[in-house]
């Protein structure tokens, strides 16, 4: 049971209803309509026999009845066979590099990665004797060419969080197939929802579970999707190896958040739209990087592979000066200033001083502020928007 989390999922139901009634078996929740919170390190094994039993529910750190409703839950969304929890979004990223790499291997990642996915391979994975090579996002079919024989994985975030590119996922999901090659993606901005990379060829999906499967910006964890065995098994042993283990109370914390993801979602999409349109049309603004717009140059690949969008994008503004930016950004008073994404409040950054790029140097010609947009009524966005960008003149 502690080894557990394979689906039994019904598909007739769609989403909305199945994160509504996942993870509801007696033994999870004692009666009621949630799991219990199981704190334990030690779990009261039932007779000698049991001790060593494989896949038994043994000890804390493997999970409790908490962690296993969860892990129900979480697969509903992608409607994935296996599903391992680590506790960031950050640990969902770098888990697969020590499960798949190994000294001496080369590793493929996305010039459009999140920050600190990077930092983790040019700072962590480098001393372990790993070389990282950073590939256009827009590279696709391309990507046959960088492949070597120590290509171990292939790292992609599509959308970029920061730049919005969309990669062509089937095309480099193909060329990683024919050459043995583990492909992970980063799906944090989809919720998962929207975007299913393993049914267009990856390997493995990842989730930030702290943004939108939480939705209540109070919990920080992180989810390992995959359809396949042995990478499943690989995945688990590593996490297991390196100990890392989910509070029982941050379990509980994102499946509460998980129950509305599907209706969260439908907000936000339309919420951000109405607000990136606004913005479209502002003579402050530049462009707006946001994949569901006709104009945008991922529409094509987003319209092909995506059933819909978040609520994050990002927009160039006219020309300015640093402290006119900061006049802007400090100017709004329902938006707040924030790294994060993916919960119920409003937020925007300058990203300009986080921007790091080897191969692909995008001109934006303005300074680039990314917006997550929240479950306020986006009416009253767009005027808080519309006299904070005032403040640039
Ligand atoms: C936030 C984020 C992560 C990391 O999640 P944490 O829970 O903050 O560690 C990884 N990838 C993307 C795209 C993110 O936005």
């Amino acid at each position: 049971m502690g080894a557990g989390s394979d689906k039994d999922n019904n598909p007739k139901y769609r989403l909305g209803t199945r994160l509504s009634h996942a993870a509801r078996d007696r033994n999870l929740t004692q009666g009621g309509v949630n799991p219990v919170i199981q704190r334990a390190s030690t779990v009261l094994v039932e007779s000698a026999a049991k001790l060593f039993e494989p896949g038994g529910w043994t000890y804390g750190r493997h999970g409790t009845a908490t962690h296993e409703a969860l892990k129900q839950a979480l697969v509903e969304i992608e409607d994935t066979q296996h599903c391992a929890l680590v506790p960031s979004g950050l640990l969902a990223c770098t888990v697969p590099f020590l499960a798949f790499a190994e000294a001496g291997a080369h590793v493929l990642v996305g010039d459009n990665v999140y920050g600190p996915t990077r930092r983790w391979c040019d700072r962590t994975l480098s001393r372990w004797g790993c070389e990282t090579e950073y590939f256009d996002p827009t590279i696709g079919a391309g990507i046959a060419t960088l492949i070597r024989p120590s290509t171990k994985l292939i790292f992609v975030e599509s959308p970029g969080s920061m730049t919005f590119e969309i990669a062509d996922a089937p095309a480099i999901a193909a060329a990683a197939v024919a050459r043995n090659v583990v492909t992970v993606m980063d799906n944090t901005w989809s919720g998962g929802v929207f975007y299913r990379p393993l049914d267009l060829g990856f390997d493995i999906s990842v989730q930030a579970n702290t943004k939108y499967v939480s939705g209540g910006a109070d919990v920080l964890n992180g989810a390992i999707f995959t359809n396949r065995e042995p990478l499943n098994s690989r995945i688990k042993e590593t996490i297991a190896d390196l100990g890392l283990n989910v509070a029982a109370d941050d379990a509980y914390a994102v499946l509460r958040g998980a129950r509305s993801l599907a209706l969260r979602m439908e907000r936000h999409q339309s919420s951000a739209q109405d607000v990136a349109r606004w913005l479209a049309a502002h003579p402050a603004v530049n462009r707006v990087l946001h994949p569901a717009l006709e104009h945008d140059p991922g529409h094509a690949l987003w319209k092909r592979d995506f059933s819909g969008s978040s609520g994050l994008f990002s927009i160039v503004l006219k020309p300015s000066q640093t402290k006119q930016v900061h006049a802007f950004l400090d100017a709004l008073e329902l938006v707040g200033l924030g790294f994060s994404y993916g919960g119920y409040e409003s937020l925007a950054i300058h990203c300009d001083p986080q921007l790091k790029r080897t191969t692909t140097k995008p001109a934006f010609g303005g300074p680039l502020i990314r917006l997550s947009i929240g479950l306020e009524d986006p009416a009253d966005l767009i005027a808080d928007l519309d006299q904070a960008l005032k403040q640039l003149g």
